[in-house]
């Protein structure tokens, strides 16, 4: 098991209870098959999937905040969050605090293996879920361009935040 998962297991924060509820860090949650976050991609375009991300993102986001975890800490702890969740494997590179610029780099991204379209609708919500992690931090709005991907013949998905 993920180390973070284990954490959250032995503070409580992860819960699989009953009665048709899961819980992480006191919010609902649900386990997908990953087909659907492709089609959801695939359906909604990419700025609907950029949205859908972003608010998934803040989300997340704030409920790391009510732990008391901030700034660039938080960002680091969601890399490892989003890595757990079976999204990819995320890591944060040369982000730089006064001039807030970055980036977040994901192998093996969840896109990538299940994707059948080239026009990846699947990483915007990849990158609308950065945005909205670093807007939501930061309390500033943050946007993420995707500069390279894996689906288009690159060794990795690489997303470039500015604000
Ligand atoms: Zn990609």
């Amino acid at each position: 098991m993920h180390s973070l998962a284990k954490k959250f297991m032995m503070a409580r924060k992860l819960d699989f209870g009953e009665n048709g509820n899961a819980e992480l860090l006191d919010d609902q949650v649900f386990l997908m098959d990953a087909s659907m976050f492709s089609k959801i991609a695939e359906n909604t375009g990419k700025e609907g999937a950029y949205k859908i991300g972003e608010s998934v993102g803040k989300s997340l986001a704030s409920n790391i905040r009510k732990t008391g975890i901030s700034g660039t800490k938080m960002i680091e702890f969601m890399m490892d969050l989003l890595t757990m969740m079976g999204l990819g494997d995320f890591e944060l590179h040369d982000f730089d605090i006064k001039e807030k610029k970055g980036e977040v780099r994901v192998k093996n991204s969840l896109p990538s293996r299940k994707s059948e379209e080239k026009e990846n609708a699947g990483c915007q919500i990849i990158a609308g879920i950065v945005s909205g992690i670093f807007s939501q931090n930061y309390e500033k709005e943050f946007k993420v361009t995707e500069k390279g991907c894996i689906l288009e013949g690159d060794d990795l998905c690489r997303f470039k935040i500015q604000s």
